[in-house]
């Protein structure tokens, strides 16, 4: 059962937007424009002007008066961002070569409610630095402030650096969006995928990932570890050199046999010819998608691979918001979209990303790499509420980031025969396991 505020809280969302709906329709007609200014979308909520309440530059947006009147007054206490690290159990290979380590950023919100929040912000390198972005920069922007104004927050913090959206703030954002989310779930009682309001899959499917780019034996024996492990669809790197490359494509559908799903993830080892020569590969062996053949800058350049091949392309994760995906997905370059949620802003603008490539017909497809379990559940989340999700990415290490961080077993431990069942409990529905997060503390 819902607490009566909260409840409360959720049907004057509702009735709001319905008064947002009918002055939109009234717009038409009569040209009052007063509220669909204040809701119109993009443009407007990048604008300094709107809903950013932790800005100097503007006074806040008038709030509607059923939320400061029945919304519980939960407020931001505290932010504090951890810096983690591990050694890789195994090493990851890819084109980029081998990783052994690999970082992260919990983040943890407090409110005066006492519930607590967990965000993830992608942070592979030089944790500390973003932890410091957070805890300098972001903070003071939180802190007094209610909980539910995600956006006017996400907002707020986006100003806290000059520029285009991108890079270390928008990652950081992320981890912040993420943790609010976990506690707006929380003090409803409710899962996060329930308060998206979307699908409500009671499971998602996931593709294993991934089968290093490692010699022909090691590579042998994983793609066998995943068969045997049930997953149905399998993910496969590939090198910088083209020849060899297509020769692991041969060879991985020859020893998977015709009934497994297969597809490769290159992480832009490609110029277009080597791109094209492989896209043949891939077509030949019947792969089902090709994951980042070239530079994620290099959009004309996946425009054109688009004309010359069938197999459908897959990107994403390298882009932080909405607009960077834009091109690729409005021209249906793409087929799937693979934002990472502890890049792209957090949960609120992975949806828009996922909501926008649903819009044109394109897939989405939650990347998770190297991230760890708090990464991982809010994909889950998301995931269930969207329409257009194809299948979730199943990172297999058993790394501490996936295995030992929360009370949670990790998604390639719980999945099964390429099923996974998505969460019930309140929020991400997940409880940190706060001893473990020391022993990862970045030294
Ligand atoms: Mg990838």
């Amino acid at each position: 059962m819902l607490d009566s505020n909260i409840a409360t809280m959720l049907f004057n969302c509702y009735v709001d937007l319905f008064a947002v709906s009918l002055c939109a329709k009234r717009e038409k007609t009569t040209n009052d424009k007063c509220l669909l200014k204040r809701t119109s979308g993009k443009s407007l909520r990048r604008h300094p002007s709107i809903g950013h309440q932790g800005s100097a530059m503007s006074a806040p947006s008038p709030q509607p008066q059923a939320h400061s009147e029945f919304a519980p007054d939960i407020r931001i206490t505290d932010v504090i961002a951890h810096p983690l690290t591990q050694k890789l159990p195994k090493s990851t290979v890819t084109s980029w070569g081998t990783y052994e380590h690999v970082s992260l950023v919990l983040v943890e919100i407090r409110t005066d409610a006492g519930i607590v929040g967990v965000g993830e912000t992608l942070a592979r390198f030089a944790p500390k630095a973003y932890a410091e972005l957070i805890n300098s920069t972001l903070r003071p922007r939180l802190i007094g402030k209610p909980v539910h104004q995600i956006s006017a927050h996400w907002n707020s913090m986006r100003l806290a650096l000059s520029g285009r959206c991108g890079g270390m703030l928008i990652e950081a954002i992320a981890g912040v969006d993420i943790a609010l989310w976990d506690i707006l779930g929380k003090a409803a009682k409710m899962p996060i995928w329930m308060l998206l309001g979307g699908e409500g899959r009671t499971s998602i499917p996931v593709y294993a990932a991934s089968i290093n780019w490692v010699d022909d034996a090691e590579a042998d024996a994983e793609l066998d570890a995943y068969l045997e492990a049930g997953f149905p669809r399998i993910k496969i790197k590939t090198g910088k050199h083209v020849k060899d490359s297509c020769r692991r494509i041969e060879r991985m559908r020859k020893r998977a046999g015709d009934g497994a799903e297969l597809c490769i993830d290159s992480n832009w080892a490609y110029n277009l010819d080597g791109a094209v020569e492989v896209a043949k590969a891939l077509e030949d062996n019947k792969y089902f998608w090709f994951e980042e053949p070239l530079d994620p800058e290099d959009e004309a350049g996946y425009e054109e691979l688009r004309k010359r091949t069938n197999v459908p392309l897959a990107a994403g994760e390298s882009n932080y918001t909405v607009d960077q995906a834009q091109r690729l997905v409005q021209n249906r370059t793409l087929s799937v979209l693979q934002p990472d949620i502890a890049r792209s802003g957090g949960i609120s603008e992975t949806k828009r990303m996922a909501e926008f490539a649903d819009i044109c017909g394109v897939g989405y497809a939650p990347h998770i790499g190297m991230s760890g379990i708090v990464c991982e559940t809010a994909s889950i989340h998301v995931a269930s509420a969207m329409p257009n999700m194809r299948m979730m990415e199943c990172h297999s290490d058993i790394s501490p980031f996936k295995t030992e961080m929360a009370d949670i077993a990790s998604a390639s431990q719980r999945q099964k025969n390429g099923e996974l069942s998505v969460p019930t409990g309140p929020g991400l529905g997940l409880e940190i396991n706060w001893d473990v997060v020391e022993r990862l503390r970045t030294p």
